[in-house]
């Protein structure tokens, strides 16, 4: 159950009441007290997540342009490099030592990069758009999509060193990269679910796509040079938004480093 007021969100989790305070749950003593005022009433894990998602980017970026970053919408928090890490060591043994490999997966804080991405990264964009002050551009009727092949893809993400080309996180790949990885390990969870709330952590902030940089609904095309590789949250985030109305820089291919001996998903066997 999820309630609250205009200020604050409250849930009741195994009967226990926790309010949603600068960057966490945290358990409440206050909701005797809140369930007096007038204003509380029952509210939606929707609505509740909303609010929890304006909080954290309103810690995260703020209000003012001024002060975000140019090269991505919100920097993906820097513990998930260590959780990454982890990935790239059961990488490196899955090939001899598959239940090693699933065990370090297993450590990874699937629950943390989820919230991050649905109540985070997926406002982003929004807003951005909505602080920025910037005017998006009219939109015109789209480019014909065409499809890029695997291939196409793989030499993309190749170009920009396996990492996002907007905010740097190191990227796992495509979806099949994920189902080869979650059969060698025998954990089909990596890539069960078909909403974000059922998806494993893991697969929100690892998976990636080409974006296009110059949305194809504002005159983008489908040339290379309009592609990047992007991470769903930053693509996902950034949606049909364009770069100037986020108050964002044009992607430098190749911008990224190679992150130590990260190329995504990959493993021998
Ligand atoms: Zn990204």
């Amino acid at each position: 159950m999820y309630c609250g007021r205009p200020t604050c969100v409250y849930r009741c989790i195994r009967g226990q009441f926790e309010h949603y305070l600068e960057d966490g749950w945290e358990i409440s003593d206050r909701y005797e007290r809140a369930v007096q005022d007038p204003e509380f009433v029952e509210i939606t894990k929707e609505e509740a997540d909303e609010h929890v998602g304006q909080q954290r980017l309103r810690i995260k970026l703020g209000t003012d342009p001024a002060k975000w970053p140019t090269h991505c919408l919100v920097p993906y928090p820097k513990e998930f490099d260590a959780q990454i890490d982890l990935v790239a060591q059961a990488l490196d043994v899955v090939a001899d030592n598959p239940s090693l490999a699933r065990e370090l997966v297993l450590k990874v804080d699937s629950e943390s990069m989820k919230r991050w991405y649905i109540d985070v990264a997926l406002r982003s964009g929004y807003w951005r758009a909505e602080h920025s002050g910037m005017k998006g551009v009219e939109e015109e009727s789209a480019t014909p999509r065409e499809m890029i092949s695997k291939h196409q893809l793989d030499e993309l993400f190749k170009l920009d060193n396996w990492r996002c080309g907007y905010c740097g996180i190191r990227i796992g790949g495509r979806r099949e990269r994920f189902e080869k990885f979650a059969e060698a390990i025998d954990l089909p969870e990596l890539v069960a679910g078909s909403t974000d709330e059922t998806r494993h952590g893991l697969r929100l902030i690892l998976q990636a796509s080409h974006d296009h940089i110059q949305p194809l609904n504002q005159g983008g095309s489908n040339n290379q040079d309009n592609l990047v590789t992007s991470c769903w949250s930053c693509q996902f985030g950034k949606g049909d938004h364009s770069l100037d109305a986020l108050a964002m820089n044009k992607p430098i291919r190749g911008k990224w480093e190679p992150y130590e001996s990260w190329n995504g998903l990959r493993f021998e066997c």
